[in-house]
């Protein structure tokens, strides 16, 4: 099965996904849901290829958008690296790659160069033809270099994930080929200042390129050529200080690569085929699918279709956590959290600590001594009560303390007096 991308508009009225908008994966959603194995939901909703954005936002009203200042920020900075034939990324390829490139061959392979050459394609079909077109120009890149392109803009590439194909897009991803290997350059908006880039936003754009080598290294393996030839070492281009004038800094992914290769490793053998349909069918009821992304908040519709989509993903079990944050669910499951009093909004190391006992509510009626209902519960029940009784007997201690105090100030006052 092959899960691919789309503007938003394909439906699947027979899945899970029913006709909810779906979204063309990026290696950055990608990198992320590797690293939260332990959440059914994100699993599920990724494997169906759902628009996570947009459920957030049925779910919570919530747009979560960007400031305008760095919208624009960005596409300014976009203009610039792309401008004069991509100059800039080509003189700093060949001083921070050290790639030998003789003559600038370059090509776009984004949807509406696609919609342009062939016009009336559907949105999966627009994908699909640009999954074979990077196919095509990675194997010329690969096997006869002297004559094929150098310079590759918007590939969308394919990822073998979970036992299923998935098309793969990153922002703003160049391949850049010379000396028979292949790397990548990403362009990211994010400032230089003084030599410091935030590590933050490193470690994030690291793992999602790291995505885009095991597939790039995926579809070399495929056409019989050494992986190898995708190297591990890419070059990051972004603006300098406050201004544009864009700046490359050399990264080597090899240690995120390494991880994420044993994470899909992992997620292969978890979602074989049929492992996921048990997993989708486990689900629930009949008509547990989500609905269709109505237009207007506050209207009735979107409140349906709300309490619908809630009915659908409830069953999926979260793993919310301070790792959390960066998935695009997390205001919706934050949200979920604290409506149903879970144990997770005090944080990861109090939901550990909580073991079997789910809910805020739960955990204080075992403190106040009611009588354990599990073997979980019992584990925990005993130092419930323990913390519930050196709270008490604390603050006996604070509310005595100020009395004492007050007495002997009273005292002093006193004796002052007298002198
Ligand atoms: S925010 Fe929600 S969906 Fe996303 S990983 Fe956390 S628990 Fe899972």
């Amino acid at each position: 099965m092959t899960t691919s991308g789309s503007s938003g508009t394909g439906a699947d009225s027979s899945g899970f996904r029913g006709e909810f908008p779906s979204a063309t994966p990026t290696t950055r959603r990608i990198a992320e849901g590797l690293s939260l194995p332990a959440c059914e939901r994100r699993r599920v909703l990724d494997s169906e290829g759902i628009d996570l954005r947009k459920l957030s936002r049925l779910l919570t009203q919530d747009n979560g958008q960007q400031s305008p200042f760095l919208i624009r920020r960005t596409q300014q900075f976009e203009r610039r690296v792309l401008s004069n034939g991509m100059a800039d990324v080509i003189d700093l390829a060949r001083r921070e790659l050290d790639l030998r490139i003789e003559e600038v061959k370059q090509s776009v392979i984004d949807a509406a160069s696609i919609r342009d050459a062939v016009p009336g394609l559907t949105p999966d079909q627009v994908d699909r033809q640009r999954a074979d077109r990077t196919a095509a120009y990675l194997r010329d890149m690969l096997t006869q270099p002297s004559v094929a392109v150098n310079l590759l803009q918007k590939p969308l590439i394919r990822l073998r994930l979970g036992g299923r194909e998935v098309l793969v897009e990153q922002d703003l991803m160049v391949c850049a080929a010379a000396n028979e290997t292949v790397h990548l350059v990403d362009i990211e908006s994010f400032a230089e200042i003084d030599g410091y880039l935030d590590p933050e936003q490193v470690g994030q754009t690291m793992a999602a390129c790291a995505v885009a080598v095991i597939s790039l290294r995926q579809m070399a393996t495929t056409m019989g050529v050494d992986p190898k030839r995708i190297s591990d070492r890419m070059l990051l281009v972004t603006p300098s200080q406050t201004g544009f004038t864009p700046v490359g800094r050399l990264l080597n992914l090899s240690h995120h690569i390494a991880r994420l290769e044993v994470l899909i490793d992992n997620l292969d053998r978890l979602c074989d085929a049929n492992g996921l349909a048990d997993e989708l069918g486990a689900t629930g009821a009949p008509g547990a699918n989500l609905p269709a992304m109505p237009l207007t908040p506050g209207t009735d519709d979107w409140a349906a279709a709300e309490r619908r989509a809630w009915e659908a993903i409830s069953p999926l079990a979260t793993h919310l956590t301070e790792a959390c944050m960066s998935c695009p669910m997390f205001r919706a499951c934050r949200r979920e959290a604290q409506t149903t009093r879970s144990v997770t909004v005090l944080g990861t190391g109090a939901a550990q600590e909580a073991g079997g006992v789910f809910s805020v509510t739960r955990s204080i009626e075992l403190a106040n001594g009611a009588t354990p209902a599990s073997p979980a519960e019992a584990g925990i029940a005993a130092a419930l009560v323990r913390a519930r009784l050196a709270t008490e007997a604390a603050m006996r201690t604070v509310a005595v303390a100020p009395a004492n105090e007050a007495e002997s100030e009273d005292v002093e006052d006193e004796g002052g007096a007298v002198s």
